[in-house]
This record gives structure tokens, sequence and C-alpha cells, in this order.
């Protein structure tokens, strides 16, 4: 099916309230464009070296987001205009964070990625690793990134209880660091979860923000 159609039906099948970052990895500037002509802006990409091309090829309008894993060496190409990065996945990957946002003069929105999963292949802090980090002297000197919420990848199984029972934690640790941490900043909104398998059981347990790729542009080549 056509990219235009693929993004209708989504977007018919989730509430308004739910951002979709259409994640276009692997996927050259013209098959993107189909989705930009179809009127989407909000697109995600995993390395930080695909999306710097992608992002001077196409029109400025889009909202870029990286939600892959982010190598503290490749920051400094992004940090002039991400919009979104959902894998900040170590306190010091946010360190050199704050430092390009400090270059840049801008306060770049994060969220800190959670290992919600069984798979030791996934990234992302341990519930305990985010909350020694929210309490420490570090996080509170750092006035060049905005924390705006978490994210976390399921466990890849077709056990659809166990990706359930993931996400449902993932939201009650964030209504929890919500109480302690973010208490009266209202940007600490955001619940990255759900990718094109399980889109709508993330967004029954809470999710507001889903990374879909294959759904709307078609299968990838596999990952080497
Ligand atoms: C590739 C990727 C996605 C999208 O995956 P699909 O299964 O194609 O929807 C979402 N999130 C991250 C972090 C990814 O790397």
């Amino acid at each position: 099916m056509p990219v235009s159609k693929n993004l209708e039906l989504i977007r018919s099948d989730i509430p308004d309230t739910v951002e979709l970052v259409a994640v276009t990895k692997t996927k050259s500037p013209e098959e993107i464009l189909e989705a930009y002509d179809a009127g989407h802006r909000v697109f995600g990409e995993s390395k930080a070296q695909e999306l710097l091309p992608k992002y001077e090829a196409l029109p400025r309008d889009i909202q870029w987001h990286m939600v892959g894993h982010l190598q503290s060496n490749k920051v400094k190409y992004i940090a002039p205009f991400v919009a979104l990065i959902h894998s900040v996945d170590s306190p010091k990957l946010l360190k050199v964070i704050n430092k390009e946002g400090e270059k840049n003069q801008r306060k770049i929105p994060c969220l800190l990625q959670i290992h919600i999963a069984d798979e030791t292949t996934k990234f992302g802090m341990g519930y305990d690793e985010c909350r020694e980090l929210l309490e420490s002297d570090l996080f509170h000197n750092m006035e060049y990134v905005e924390i705006q919420g978490l994210m976390g990848m399921a466990t890849f199984t077709d056990n659809t209880e166990k990706v359930r029972s993931e996400f449902r934690q993932l939201k009650q640790f964030f209504k929890t660091i919500k109480n302690k941490h973010f208490q009266n900043r209202v940007e600490f909104s955001e619940i990255s979860m759900g990718m094109s398998n399980d889109y709508l059981l993330a967004i029954e347990e809470g999710s507001t923000m889903v990374r879909v790729g294959s759904a709307i542009f078609g299968d990838r080549p596999p990952t080497t």
C-alpha cells in the first residue's frame, strides 16, 4: 500500500493526542517525501550519520527525532536542530548533550530511555539507575537539556501480556518520578512507547508517542 494510505490508516487508529513519529531509517529522501507530501512532519531516525544528510536534503519544517542509540561523539552532528532525543540511555550521554546544547545556545529536548525488556541487546537505564540520575547534583546542574519524559522498548515477543506488563510498569514509573521530580514541570509529559507491532497495546497502556517505521514505509532489509 502507498505510504500516504498507511499513514491515514494508522492515524485513524490512534487518538489525536498521541504523536506519531514516522521512523525513516534505511528509507530514501524520496520515500520520506511521500509521507511529507501527505502532510506528515514528524520523523525519526536511529543513527546520527543517517539523520544529518536527511535533515540537509529535506524541507526545514520537518521535526527530526533521534530514536536510536546515540554515541556521545555523534551528538554534535544533530545538536543544532534535533527536535527530540528519545534515547538518552546514560548520565554520560546526557552530560554531552547538555554541553552541545550550551554550544548551540539551545535547550535540547530529551527523553530518558528505560530498559524495560528482557533482552540485553536493548539499550536504556535500569529503573534504579534512572532514579539515581534524577537525584544527582550532575542532573540538577544541567541547563541545556529539557527532560520531556521517558522512552522504552518492549521485549520482542508474541506474548502480548508480557509486552503489556512492561509498558504498564514504565507508565507506573513515569507517574512516580513525575510526582517526585517533575511535579510542576508541564513539559515532563511524554511516554514514548510502541512500534509497528505493538503501538495499539502501548496506547492502551498510556503511550503519548509511538515510533512507527515498517507499518508506514514497508519492511526494511535485515540490519547487520
Ligand atoms: C526502527 C525503530 C522503530 C520502528 O520500528 P518498526 O518496527 O519498523 O515500527 C522504533 N523505535 C526505534 C528505537 C527503532 O530503532
